[in-house]
């Protein structure tokens, strides 16, 4: 199978083997087996956070497709890390649980979304997990409670340790049915009026700075960048910060065009953005340098004051 159609950006073609186990055991034996052939591996959720390279990868690519099982016991529920967000928010609409619903029309998994402490629409996943458990590279569970595995904005012990995440369990609120799916139809709404589904991306290429404290969307609309759009790579018309395939975009292609809008706002406003969106596979060592490659911060605060100014004025109306 082409990664190309396992992957929510279509980018990526072939890999040595791709592992779907069903199960938390099956998981381990992958790894097992994994670290006892010394195979390279990556990981695969729905691959709406990731860029996977064009070239083969000479290793086994591990996807939770197939780990979709949930169970649910009052307000606590547990799920398999391959359960897709949006199925989550309604298991919990079904069970009137409060606190999932920004999770609706978010593309991903429940692993990843946790990884990366996921957030949208005044939610945050770290605000409603109980505890995750893993397993190390070699096989090994682990269990960690939430208090122990989440680090703030956009990150978590899991993005350093590089272990996998096998099941999450959530510690969620009774709720009123109708203000849950009102509030599942809101974000669903408001993504498709934002035309954040018109093509394959991986949602914003780039974390916010909270330092610069303008949103990195903005930064990069100011910055020009709709000028790097190739009839194969556009940037968003509606929003900056995404970048889509329109179908038949290469990877390389891709993440130069990323390249340029990171020196474009570095160059208009001093500010070095960091990327969300993560590089799978086999990427090249000049890629590989680029990608990450630091400059130092410094901020043109004069030209960040006119637009903090311009983001609060657009928040007021
Ligand atoms: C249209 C669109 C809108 C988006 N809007 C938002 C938004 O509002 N807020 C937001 O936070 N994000 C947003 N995103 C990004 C994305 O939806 C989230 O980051 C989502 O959580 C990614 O899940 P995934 O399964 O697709 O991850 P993937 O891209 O498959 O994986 C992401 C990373 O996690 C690793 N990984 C995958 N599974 C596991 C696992 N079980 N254990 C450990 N590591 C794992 C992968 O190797 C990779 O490094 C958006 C994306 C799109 C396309």
């Amino acid at each position: 199978m082409l990664l190309k159609n396992i992957s929510y950006y279509q980018t990526g073609t072939t890999c040595d083997q791709l592992l779907q186990p069903q199960s938390i055991n099956e998981l381990i034996g992958v790894f097992q087996y994994i670290s006892r052939k010394r195979i390279n591996y990556f990981l695969i959720g729905s691959g709406s956070n990731s860029l996977i390279m064009d070239d083969h990868w000479p290793g086994a690519v591990i996807s939770f497709s197939q780990m979709k099982k949930c169970s649910i016991n009052g307000n606590i529920i547990k799920t398999e890390a391959g359960v897709k967000n949006s199925k989550f928010a309604e298991l919990c609409l079904d069970a009137n649980l409060a606190g999932a619903s920004w999770m609706n029309a978010l593309p991903g998994q429940i692993g990843a979304t946790t990884r990366m402490n996921a957030r949208c629409y005044g939610g945050e996943i770290s605000n409603i997990v109980k505890s995750v458990k893993s397993i190390t590279s070699k096989g090994k569970i682990k269990e960690y409670p939430a208090s122990e595995v989440f680090l703030g904005y956009k990150n978590t012990i899991f993005i350093d340790n590089r272990e996998i995440i096998a099941e999450v369990e959530f510690d969620l609120k009774p709720g009123n049915k109708e203000e849950i799916s009102a509030h599942m139809q809101y974000c669903k709404k408001d993504r498709n009026l934002k035309h954040q589904f018109l093509y394959p991306s991986c949602g914003c290429v780039f974390k916010n700075n909270y330092q610069a404290n303008v949103p990195s969307g903005l930064l990069l609309e100011k910055a020009g960048v709709r000028k790097f759009s190739t009839p194969k790579v556009e940037i968003s018309p509606y929003h900056a910060n995404f970048v889509f395939n329109k179908g038949v975009a290469t990877a390389r292609e891709i993440l130069d065009t990323t390249f340029k809008m990171r020196d474009a706002v570095y160059q208009k406003f001093g500010v070095w953005l960091e990327y969300e969106m993560e590089v799978l596979g086999n990427i090249s060592g000049d890629l590989k340098s680029q990608l990450n490659f630091k400059k130092e911060q410094c901020f043109n605060s004069e030209a960040l004051l006119i637009l903090q100014q311009e983001f609060e004025n657009s928040q007021k109306h």
